[in-house]
């Protein structure tokens, strides 16, 4: 674990000495002063002063990795790097977890045959036989009636 604060470039064993440094080494030192800004390179507040040491102190963490918010809930291990993070994980505990899901499959066993019937029944409007009068006049019949059998 490598300290990226600016010009330090210390080197850690673990995260918890890294945020350990980083809070005696770099963030309390700011306490005389009044502004506190994060000088952990390629930071997206690098350098941006801010008025709350508890604000830095809570950021640094993002940066050395530590998640000092745990969840309290028994057999769950999830930690936070901050407040908020766990604020969000917490509830989902409470909810009833994953409806989504369990309606899904609900809906998916629900027999759903509202199936449209679709197809109207063609009605063949076929007359029964042709006028038996020889071939030529069933075909006759046929080309001139074809026509109006399609409706
Ligand atoms: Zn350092
Ligand atoms: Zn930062
Ligand atoms: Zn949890």
């Amino acid at each position: 674990m490598e300290c990226k604060w600016i010009s330090c470039h210390e080197v850690f064993q673990s995260v918890v000495e890294l945020s350990e440094h980083v809070r005696t080494a770099h963030v309390e030192p700011m306490s005389t002063h009044d502004v506190f800004v994060c000088l952990w390179e390629g930071c997206k507040v690098f350098d941006k002063p801010s008025l709350s040491h508890s604000w830095l102190s809570k950021h640094v963490n993002a940066h050395t990795g530590v998640k000092p918010f745990k969840c309290m809930i028994s057999g769950c291990s999830m930690t936070f790097s901050s407040r908020e993070g766990l604020a969000r994980h917490v509830p989902s505990h409470f909810n009833d977890s994953k409806p989504a899901k369990r309606q899904r499959s609900e809906n998916d066993s629900s027999p759903k045959k509202v199936m449209k019937k679709k197809k109207k029944k063609i009605r063949i409007l076929r007359q029964a036989k042709p006028p038996a009068q020889g071939w030529s006049a069933a075909c006759n019949y046929h080309l001139i009636s074809l026509p109006f059998q399609k409706v």
